[in-house]
């Protein structure tokens, strides 16, 4: 079980159960969701893997401790101001998820940031609700932006334009004159301040976004010509994401708290502090700081902040500001599992006909032995027959010795470049190829064999020789669909068995997704417990026939549904919303009643809100101008011309086109 570092990585929410199988918490007072069982429960209704679950309470549990955490840390520090967070939507556009965290954090103001038109107007759509809630508005904006966010507060919505450049006042100022509004005005900072993670380029002078000191100074008083410098109120900075060092975390803030109290001094109507996101979360339950991990905690992070501007304020003499914060990362990453199920395993040693060791001696070859029954009418040859031979005596001759193990390895790599030389110069045939290929994988897996059952300690060299085959097993999956930034940035999320953790996985494996391309592949994983080095392979269990083998992807809420694409036209995923039986509020989820969810998608612990359909190919061929019309009528003509000039009987083309049809309507993954 530790091998996965489940406690690390998962807690709260994740655990695994005593009878192996991987359960979710979505809250403090919810009972574990065996997550195999409900997977299975769902794909019984006929929703396919892949599939997302959702688990909205895990979105609602951060909100609050999020929360709760600058809540202590301002009452601890005896600051006099409150926290006020907003979600970037960026992170995850879905409806649902949008309005269930405006819902859980409408007592406590939270709002929402976005980052361009579309943004905006979705945005502007749901907040009205949360008439205490801010929409802090970043990003690159025109004319047509503007004239919107600069009408929000008639709305009765708290919109700040936060300016990224110094050309946007002059098109908010024209904007503001024709409304006649006087908006409320942030400025993006570029600070100073650097972080070293993936993002950290964002960071710094350099940064692509933001104001400099000088372009802040002329910032101020343009506006203090115009009249305007008690519409500037807040300053904002963004170093970037997953920030792994706190230092960095309280410097940037620091740096920021000090720009905030000069814009204070020289006239601005200061009130906000918008410490943007960067809060990141602990992918490999290591609690260091690799990329990959998070060494400190929220209420750290929220402490951090809150000292830091506190002691600025204090000496600058300026009332302390409302502090906000963009996390989305942390906010909503653990709320999603990805779960898939794996399609075969290539790299499975297959034995040759075993044969009884006496029998063995003189027995002749299988593929010898088929030609004599003519069963396959193998070509034979003396070259493959002698390589044959010579690979089945030496899988014989294998002793328990380090020295003859290591000559049993160095000979099977021998004996099968010498075959492939032969079959290329065309002296063997296929199946004699393929043979001496299976004969030496037998002759290693004897040499694993007597390795295994020896109690005398190995050399490290014959050890290594002796490790299993990494095995790949493809996954009914894209990496660029679901999970890009694993491709895009060797990003690691958490990947797993959800069941049979009660057995030893014995297979070390890589994964390869279902995309015709070779970077379409998973080799880094997130190491056993305590390790901080990502691990080349995951352990993984044999496959037993018949058996579905169902493996999640955790974390993956965050960024990756919005950034996956449809790479070889696999679409989006079924989604699956999932709430806790036992959760007694209702406003996660809205105000279904009970009774209006269908008896069937209940479960143990757990009721099944929603399940919204993953994209059907038409759906992704309509993306690319595809009419589906114009397919079906292309396919009618060709099966017509086929059928009437007797390549095909006209009940299979009918037949087929109907199957087309249907295939046209149904998810682009496989259905196992
Ligand atoms: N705010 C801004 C301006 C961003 O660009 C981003 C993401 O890069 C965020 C907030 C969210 O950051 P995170 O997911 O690290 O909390």
């Amino acid at each position: 079980r530790s091998l996965y570092a489940v406690k690390g990585w998962g807690g709260p929410y994740f655990l695994v159960d005593d009878s192996g199988r991987l359960c979710v918490k979505p809250s403090a007072d919810a009972a574990p969701v065996d997550v195999y069982k409900l997977c299975r429960d769902v794909r019984q209704q006929g929703v396919q893997f892949p599939m997302l679950l959702r688990f909205p309470e895990i979105v609602r549990g951060r909100l609050h401790e999020l929360q709760g955490c600058f809540n202590h840390a301002i009452a601890l520090a005896g600051y006099q101001g409150v926290f006020s967070g907003v979600f970037p939507v960026k992170c995850n556009h879905d409806c649902g998820l949008i309005e269930g965290i405006l819902e859980a954090g409408r007592p406590c103001n939270f709002g929402l940031e976005v980052g361009s038109k579309a943004e905006l107007l979705m945005a502007m759509s749901k907040i009205g609700t949360s008439p205490g809630a801010l929409l802090i508005c970043n990003g690159y904006k025109d004319a047509a932006f503007m004239r919107l966010a600069v009408h929000c507060w008639e709305l009765g919505i708290k919109a700040v334009i936060v300016l990224e450049q110094t050309q946007e006042l002059d098109v908010l100022l024209e904007e503001a004159a024709k409304a006649g509004v006087q908006p409320v005005i942030g400025m993006r900072a570029k600070l100073a301040t650097r972080h070293g993670g993936h993002w950290g380029t964002t960071s710094g002078e350099n940064a692509k976004f933001g104001l400099s000191p000088s372009d802040m100074v002329a910032v101020m008083r343009k506006l203090t010509a115009a009249g305007m410098a008690d519409c500037l109120q807040l300053l904002h900075f963004h170093i970037g994401s997953q920030i792994t060092n706190l230092s960095v975390v309280t410097e940037a803030a620091s740096e920021a708290a000090y720009l905030y109290a000069e814009l204070a001094h020289m006239g601005a109507a200061m009130r906000y502090l918008d410490c943007g996101g960067g809060l990141g979360i602990d992918y490999d339950g290591t609690a260091s700081e690799s990329h990959s991990s998070l060494p400190f905690s929220i209420q750290d992070y929220a402490s951090g902040i809150v000292c830091a501007v506190q002691s600025v304020c204090t000496e600058k003499a300026i009332p302390v500001p409302t502090v906000v914060t963009e996390s989305g990362r942390a906010l909503v990453s653990h709320h999603a599992v990805l779960i898939f199920d794996v399609i075969s395993r290539q790299g499975q040693v297959c034995q040759p006909p075993a044969a009884e060791p006496e029998e063995a001696a003189q027995a002749e070859h299988h593929v010898v032995k088929a030609a004599r029954k003519e069963e396959l009418s193998p070509r034979l040859t003396v070259q493959g027959q002698a390589l044959l031979q010579a690979s089945r005596a030496a899988t014989r001759a294998v002793q328990p010795t380090a020295a003859s193990m290591r000559e049993a390895y160095l000979l099977s790599l021998s004996l099968k470049e010498q075959a492939l030389k032969a079959f290329k110069g065309g002296c063997i045939s296929l199946e004699e190829r393929a043979s001496v290929d299976l004969e030496c994988e037998a002759m290693l897996q004897r040499v694993r064999d007597i390795a295994a059952a020896s109690d005398a300690a190995l050399p490290d060299d014959v050890q290594l020789l002796c490790m299993p085959p990494v095995a790949t097993y493809h996954i009914n999956l894209s990496v660029f669909r679901s999970a890009p930034d694993m491709w895009a940035i060797q990003q690691l999320f958490p990947i797993m068995p959800i069941h049979r953790l009660d057995e030893q996985p014995t297979v070390s494996a890589i994964l390869a997704d279902l995309t015709c391309d070779s970077d379409g592949r998973i080799d880094r994983f997130i190491s056993a417990a305590g390790s901080k080095a990502s691990a080349s392979t995951l352990k993984l269990h044999e496959l037993k026939p018949g058996e579905p083998y169902l493996l999640g992807m955790f974390l993956t809420g965050a960024y990756q549904e919005v950034m996956g694409s449809a790479h070889n036209m696999l679409g989006t995923l079924n989604v699956v919303t999932v709430r806790s039986s036992n959760c007694s509020n209702s406003s996660v989820f809205g105000d279904t009643p009970e009774a209006e969810i269908s008896p069937r998608l209940r479960g143990p612990g757990y009721a099944v809100d929603t399940v919204e359909h993953g994209e059907s190919a038409c759906e992704v061929l309509t993306r690319a101008n595809h009419v589906r019309q114009d397919m079906v009528e292309g396919v009618r003509a060709t099966a017509s011309a086929a059928a009437s000039q007797g390549r095909m009987e006209w009940g299979a083309a009918k037949s087929m086109l109907k199957a087309y049809e249907r295939l046209l309507d149904s998810y682009t993954y496989l259905s196992l």
